[in-house]
């Protein structure tokens, strides 16, 4: 099976084609990739009964999406 030459980009649902001229498929781009990664961190760190660890605690630029 050969992957579909059109699909949706998983952030913004805009459609891209499977080729070159999106690197960053499925992603329409960086920014929305990045968006996604931040998204699925957040969910990730927003699990209850997960431990905290305080002491541990930092400013983490890949959870902060940039927004220019
Ligand atoms: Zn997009």
């Amino acid at each position: 099976m050969s992957p579909p030459s059109q699909l949706a980009c998983p952030t913004c649902q805009r459609p891209i084609e499977w080729s070159e001229e999106f690197p960053w498929r499925p992603f329409c781009s960086e920014r929305c990739k990045l968006v996604d990664l931040g998204a699925w961190l957040t969910e990730k760190h927003a699990i209850p009964g997960e431990p905290l660890d305080e002491s541990a605690a930092s400013p983490d630029p890949a959870t902060t999406p940039k927004r220019d």
